[in-house]
Protein backbone atom coordinates (compact mmCIF):
# COMPACT_ATOMS: atom_id res chain seq x y z
CA UNK A 1 0.00 0.00 0.00
CA UNK A 2 1.56 3.63 -1.31
CA UNK A 3 -0.38 6.23 0.47
CA UNK A 4 -0.01 9.90 1.48
CA UNK A 5 -2.35 11.47 4.84
CA UNK A 6 -2.76 14.97 4.86
CA UNK A 7 -4.95 17.27 6.95
CA UNK A 8 -4.56 20.15 9.03
CA UNK A 9 -2.79 20.39 12.63
CA UNK A 10 -5.02 18.82 15.25
CA UNK A 11 -7.24 16.63 12.80
CA UNK A 12 -5.90 13.25 13.90
CA UNK A 13 -3.76 13.05 11.23
CA UNK A 14 -0.65 11.50 13.28
CA UNK A 15 -3.02 9.21 15.13
CA UNK A 16 -4.41 7.91 11.54
CA UNK A 17 -1.23 7.33 10.33
CA UNK A 18 -0.07 5.34 13.50
CA UNK A 19 -2.92 3.20 13.19
CA UNK A 20 -2.66 2.79 9.67
CA UNK A 21 0.93 1.63 9.13
CA UNK A 22 0.61 -1.09 11.58
CA UNK A 23 -2.70 -2.31 9.36
CA UNK A 24 -0.27 -2.47 6.54
CA UNK A 25 3.10 -3.11 7.69
CA UNK A 26 4.31 -0.12 6.12
CA UNK A 27 6.96 2.61 7.20
CA UNK A 28 5.63 6.35 8.26
CA UNK A 29 7.61 8.49 6.81
CA UNK A 30 7.23 12.18 7.31
CA UNK A 31 10.13 14.13 6.25
CA UNK A 32 10.04 16.16 9.74
CA UNK A 33 11.55 13.18 11.32
CA UNK A 34 14.14 12.06 8.30
CA UNK A 35 15.53 15.97 8.97
CA UNK A 36 16.05 15.25 12.37
CA UNK A 37 17.46 12.15 12.29
CA UNK A 38 20.09 13.70 9.26
CA UNK A 39 20.97 15.93 11.08
CA UNK A 40 21.57 13.81 14.31
CA UNK A 41 24.00 11.73 11.49
CA UNK A 42 25.77 15.09 11.15
CA UNK A 43 24.57 14.34 7.37
CA UNK A 44 25.22 17.55 5.13
CA UNK A 45 21.84 17.72 3.44
CA UNK A 46 20.78 17.23 7.30
CA UNK A 47 22.13 20.30 8.28
CA UNK A 48 20.89 22.50 5.30
CA UNK A 49 17.56 21.60 6.39
CA UNK A 50 18.05 21.99 9.96
CA UNK A 51 18.99 25.83 9.36
CA UNK A 52 15.70 26.60 7.53
CA UNK A 53 14.00 25.31 10.39
CA UNK A 54 15.57 26.91 12.78
CA UNK A 55 14.86 30.20 10.70
CA UNK A 56 11.07 28.97 10.92
CA UNK A 57 11.43 28.53 7.27
CA UNK A 58 10.31 25.81 4.68
CA UNK A 59 12.85 23.85 3.61
CA UNK A 60 13.41 24.64 -0.24
CA UNK A 61 11.73 21.80 -2.47
CA UNK A 62 14.91 20.58 -4.12
CA UNK A 63 16.32 19.74 -0.81
CA UNK A 64 13.54 18.33 0.47
CA UNK A 65 12.54 16.13 -2.87
CA UNK A 66 16.53 14.73 -2.57
CA UNK A 67 15.85 13.39 0.79
CA UNK A 68 12.53 11.85 -0.29
CA UNK A 69 14.21 10.02 -3.19
CA UNK A 70 16.89 8.57 -1.02
CA UNK A 71 14.34 7.41 1.49
CA UNK A 72 12.10 5.51 -0.81
CA UNK A 73 15.90 4.19 -1.71
CA UNK A 74 15.85 2.33 1.85
CA UNK A 75 14.92 -1.94 1.46
CA UNK A 76 11.55 -1.06 4.03
CA UNK A 77 10.39 1.53 1.31
CA UNK A 78 10.13 -0.90 -1.48
CA UNK A 79 6.31 -2.82 -0.48
CA UNK A 80 4.61 0.17 0.52
CA UNK A 81 4.52 3.59 2.54
CA UNK A 82 3.21 6.02 4.33
CA UNK A 83 4.33 9.89 3.45
CA UNK A 84 2.87 12.39 6.19
CA UNK A 85 4.15 15.85 5.81
CA UNK A 86 5.40 15.61 2.60
CA UNK A 87 3.98 16.58 -0.34
CA UNK A 88 3.34 19.89 1.15
CA UNK A 89 3.72 21.82 -2.30
CA UNK A 90 3.00 21.19 -6.08
CA UNK A 91 6.66 20.82 -7.22
CA UNK A 92 6.95 18.39 -4.36
CA UNK A 93 3.78 16.26 -5.89
CA UNK A 94 5.15 16.16 -8.99
CA UNK A 95 8.89 15.33 -8.05
CA UNK A 96 7.14 12.32 -6.10
CA UNK A 97 5.59 11.19 -8.79
CA UNK A 98 8.29 11.02 -11.22
CA UNK A 99 10.16 9.06 -8.23
CA UNK A 100 7.37 6.75 -8.31
CA UNK A 101 7.23 6.71 -12.42
CA UNK A 102 10.86 5.56 -12.53
CA UNK A 103 9.87 3.03 -9.77
CA UNK A 104 7.10 2.05 -11.59
CA UNK A 105 5.18 2.26 -8.47
CA UNK A 106 1.15 3.47 -8.21
CA UNK A 107 -0.11 5.89 -5.28
CA UNK A 108 -3.08 3.82 -3.84
CA UNK A 109 -4.58 6.85 -2.55
CA UNK A 110 -4.21 10.73 -1.30
CA UNK A 111 -6.13 10.71 2.50
CA UNK A 112 -7.29 14.21 2.92
CA UNK A 113 -8.80 14.33 6.54
CA UNK A 114 -10.69 17.10 7.18
CA UNK A 115 -12.61 19.94 9.55
CA UNK A 116 -13.94 22.72 10.60
CA UNK A 117 -10.94 25.02 11.86
CA UNK A 118 -13.17 25.95 14.85
CA UNK A 119 -13.55 22.67 15.78
CA UNK A 120 -9.83 22.02 15.55
CA UNK A 121 -9.07 24.92 17.70
CA UNK A 122 -11.27 23.34 20.22
CA UNK A 123 -9.49 20.43 20.23
CA UNK A 124 -6.02 21.46 19.91
CA UNK A 125 -7.05 23.11 23.38
CA UNK A 126 -7.98 19.98 25.09
CA UNK A 127 -4.67 18.22 23.56
CA UNK A 128 -2.22 16.61 26.19
CA UNK A 129 1.35 15.11 25.35
CA UNK A 130 3.41 12.85 27.46
CA UNK A 131 6.43 14.94 28.59
CA UNK A 132 8.15 11.58 28.80
CA UNK A 133 7.36 9.75 25.39
CA UNK A 134 5.89 12.10 23.57
CA UNK A 135 2.37 10.01 23.27
CA UNK A 136 -0.60 12.35 22.47
CA UNK A 137 -3.82 12.08 24.42
CA UNK A 138 -7.00 14.65 24.26
CA UNK A 139 -9.14 15.05 27.56
CA UNK A 140 -12.16 14.53 25.67
CA UNK A 141 -11.64 12.30 22.56
CA UNK A 142 -8.55 10.30 23.41
CA UNK A 143 -8.08 10.53 26.98
CA UNK A 144 -5.91 8.40 29.24
CA UNK A 145 -6.67 5.72 31.94
CA UNK A 146 -5.72 7.55 34.42
CA UNK A 147 -5.95 11.51 34.77
CA UNK A 148 -2.46 12.91 33.69
CA UNK A 149 -0.65 10.25 33.34
CA UNK A 150 1.09 8.33 30.59
CA UNK A 151 -0.84 4.81 29.46
CA UNK A 152 2.80 3.96 28.17
CA UNK A 153 5.66 5.06 30.21
CA UNK A 154 3.69 6.98 33.49
CA UNK A 155 4.81 9.98 32.26
CA UNK A 156 3.62 13.22 33.12
CA UNK A 157 1.16 14.87 30.45
CA UNK A 158 1.34 18.41 29.58
CA UNK A 159 -0.32 21.18 27.08
CA UNK A 160 2.33 22.18 24.85
CA UNK A 161 3.14 25.78 24.39
CA UNK A 162 2.31 26.08 20.68
CA UNK A 163 -1.31 24.42 21.07
CA UNK A 164 -2.98 27.50 22.24
CA UNK A 165 -5.86 29.58 19.90
CA UNK A 166 -3.48 32.13 18.38
CA UNK A 167 -0.79 29.65 17.08
CA UNK A 168 -3.05 27.24 15.70
CA UNK A 169 -5.26 29.68 13.82
CA UNK A 170 -2.06 31.29 12.05
CA UNK A 171 -0.78 26.99 11.63
CA UNK A 172 -4.26 26.51 9.81
CA UNK A 173 -3.95 29.56 7.51
CA UNK A 174 -1.13 28.50 6.86
CA UNK A 175 -1.59 24.95 6.47
CA UNK A 176 -4.64 26.21 3.92
CA UNK A 177 -2.68 28.55 1.86
CA UNK A 178 -0.16 25.24 1.60
CA UNK A 179 -1.79 21.80 1.01
CA UNK A 180 -5.26 22.77 -0.72
CA UNK A 181 -3.58 23.46 -3.87
CA UNK A 182 -1.92 19.99 -3.76
CA UNK A 183 -5.18 18.61 -2.78
CA UNK A 184 -6.83 20.22 -6.02
CA UNK A 185 -3.38 18.60 -7.91
CA UNK A 186 -4.49 14.92 -6.51
CA UNK A 187 -7.67 15.75 -7.15
CA UNK A 188 -7.27 15.98 -10.79
CA UNK A 189 -6.48 12.50 -11.31
CA UNK A 190 -9.18 10.80 -8.99
CA UNK A 191 -6.59 9.92 -6.18
CA UNK A 192 -8.28 11.11 -3.05
CA UNK A 193 -10.05 9.49 -0.33
CA UNK A 194 -11.80 12.60 1.72
CA UNK A 195 -11.98 11.34 5.04
CA UNK A 196 -14.01 13.46 8.19
CA UNK A 197 -11.88 14.05 11.00
CA UNK A 198 -14.44 15.56 13.24
CA UNK A 199 -15.54 11.71 14.25
CA UNK A 200 -13.69 9.65 16.60
CA UNK A 201 -10.55 8.00 15.80
CA UNK A 202 -11.40 4.73 15.52
CA UNK A 203 -14.64 6.23 13.29
CA UNK A 204 -11.99 7.98 10.82
CA UNK A 205 -9.69 4.78 10.72
CA UNK A 206 -12.91 2.53 9.97
CA UNK A 207 -14.26 5.34 7.48
CA UNK A 208 -10.72 5.16 5.63
CA UNK A 209 -10.26 1.16 5.17
CA UNK A 210 -13.53 1.04 3.82
CA UNK A 211 -12.64 3.81 0.78
CA UNK A 212 -9.31 1.95 0.65
CA UNK A 213 -11.03 -1.07 -0.31
CA UNK A 214 -13.72 0.83 -2.69
CA UNK A 215 -10.78 2.02 -3.95
CA UNK A 216 -8.67 -0.47 -5.07
ZN1 LIG B 1 4.57 8.43 27.90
Amino acid sequence: MRIIILGPPGVGKGSEAEILVEQFNIPHISTGHIFRELFQQDSPLGKIAHEYIDRGELVPDDITNQIVRHRLSQPDAQNGFLFDGYPRSIPQAIALDQFLEEKGWQLDAVINIHADDELIVKRIGGRRICENCGRIYHIVNNPPKVENICDTCGGRLIQRDDDNEETVSKRLEIYHRQTEPVIDYYEQSGRVIHADGSQTIEKTNQDIMKALGEHH
